[in-house]
This record gives C-alpha cells, structure tokens and sequence, in this order.
C-alpha cells in the first residue's frame, strides 16, 4: 500500500529510555489526550498513539525502567526511575503489547493537534481495554540496548 509514515524520536530526559514512533496519518490531525486523572495531572501527560502505527522503546537499564501501577492497575505506567519522566503507558494481554506515548516525550517539535481531555477514569475495566485496543499502538517492540545483551 506504500503507506507515508511520519517518524518521530522521543523519550525520557536523561537516555534511559528512548522512542521511535511512526504515525499514519498528519501530526496535526492527532489531538494528543490529556487524561485528567490525578496521576497523569500531576505529570500535565497528554497521549498520543496510531493503532496503524509503530512503536518501539528502548531501554539501557531495565532496572531503571519503571512501571507504575495506579487508577484500576490493568495498564503500565512508563516512567524513568533516574529522571522521573513519564514516557508512555502500556497493557499487556497474552504477550501481545499496547502502548501509548506521553506526546510530551516526543522531542523533536511534532506539531500535532490541540490537546483534548479525556476521562477514562469514567470507563470500566472491559471498556478501558477495548479503547486501548483501538486506539493506542499494537505495534509495540521493547529493545534492551544495554551493556548487559538479554
Ligand atoms: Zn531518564
């Protein structure tokens, strides 16, 4: 189909970890989600994603890679232990990753849309896990890019 792709890199501030996102369609037509439960308030974290896209997170130090349960403790919080940045969250169903980026981690000037805000707070478990389902990537690589191969 020869789909254009728009790439972005991204990530924590200190390296630890890093993203490389692609989307389908034009930056300025993704209206990141700022979510406004008081987790993801207190990090001002707006939200990103292509369920048509690709993501891949790279990380140097597993150990240093935090995931921080909060809310109904179903998705993955995503945030360096070593500068405290938030980078994504992500859900985990049979092995298969979804995931969603802070479009606040995302460095390089990606021009998308006005934020809008969202309630998933509202949403029950079953409910939350369809939205993450159509909306947030499903498909998500982790690279370790460490010292120590795995
Ligand atoms: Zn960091």
């Amino acid at each position: 189909m020869g789909m254009a792709t728009h790439k972005y890199i991204g990530g924590c501030h200190c390296g630890n970890i890093a993203l490389e996102m692609e989307i389908t369609g034009k930056p300025d037509s993704y209206n990141p989600r700022a979510c406004d439960c008081d987790f993801c308030r207190k990090h001002a974290a707006s939200y990103v994603s292509d369920p048509h896209g690709k993501l891949v997170i790279l990380v140097k130090n597993e150990a240093n890679l935090g995931k921080y349960r909060q809310g109904s403790e179903i998705a993955s919080c995503l945030i360096c232990k070593i500068c405290g940045v938030l980078v994504g969250v992500c859900y985990e169903e049979h092995g298969h990753l979804y995931a969603t980026v802070n479009s606040k981690a995302i460095g390089n000037g990606a021009d998308f849309g006005e934020e809008t805000i969202v309630s998933p707070k509202t949403l029950n478990d079953q409910e939350k896990i369809q939205r993450w389902k159509n909306v947030w990537f499903a498909d998500v690589g982790i690279k370790w890019i460490g010292a120590h191969e795995r």
